[in-house]
């Protein structure tokens, strides 16, 4: 006998839906560049900083070698102790902010509780997303993850939302997304044939009006706490 609910799914995004990121990642990135030209960098720290997010913008934020090029365009050649310094005080300051929001966890111990199966769709790189629910402690209650990396498309293209369907064996119209932004999370997971629900979301009136005009099947709550008001 096939059990009806088993194909209900939950899908997560993760940065500013389970983990609270704002200002994350600035923090650290000023905290490295503090330390790298307390050592030697020749700038001022705001000019360093000014540097470091060009680089980012050129290479994209998942590039691993910032601070490299930061010291070769700084120094004209790459300074492997400054680089040293910033990378591990990035990732120092970074992984004592990583942080889940108050509500997280009680959220997943409710859905599981209701018998969803939860997985997590996002953009990024596979290993560090799911790194990021280890260190957070969540990662028992997820089955998969799938990513932009692995998938080869980035929310909110139809394919990784379909990828996410396949290989959770969920049905669209009893699954739903949850995330914090209204064009990768709720318009991809409708196009899916999914509901979705924003939290700690950036949507304006018009974006609702938008929702509403077009009664597209996506709710916005104020915080992932009150997901128990939906499902
Ligand atoms: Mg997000």
């Amino acid at each position: 006998m096939i059990n009806n609910d088993n194909d209900r799914v939950v899908f997560f995004d993760i940065d500013g839906t389970l983990l609270d990121t704002s200002n994350f990642a600035e923090t650290a990135r000023k905290a490295a560049i503090g330390l790298m030209v307390d050592n030697g960098l020749p700038l001022d720290k705001d000019e360093a900083y000014g540097v470091l997010k060009t680089i980012i913008r050129e290479k994209g934020s998942n590039y691993n070698k910032h601070f490299n090029i930061l010291t070769q365009v700084v120094l004209g050649h790459e300074d492997p102790m400054l680089v040293a310094l910033g990378m591990v005080t990035y990732h120092n300051v970074k992984m004592a902010l990583l942080r889940p929001f108050a509500e997280t966890i009680d959220t997943l111990i409710y859905l599981k509780s209701r018998g969803y199966r939860l997985a997590v769709i996002s953009n990024g790189i596979t290993i560090k997303q799911w790194e990021k629910l280890v260190r957070l402690n969540v990662y028992s209650f997820f089955d998969a993850v799938i990513t932009s990396e692995e998938v080869g498309k980035e929310k909110p293209d139809n394919l990784i939302y379909d990828v996410a369907l396949r290989k959770m064996r969920g049905n669209p119209e009893k699954s739903v997304m949850i995330g914090n932004k209204l064009k990768e999370d709720g318009l991809g997971a409708v196009n899916a044939g999914m509901s979705a629900i924003l939290v700690n979301s950036d949507v304006t009136e018009e974006d609702r009006e938008f929702i509403k005009k077009n009664k597209l099947d996506i709710k916005i709550i104020e915080n992932i706490g009150d997901v128990d008001t939906i499902l």
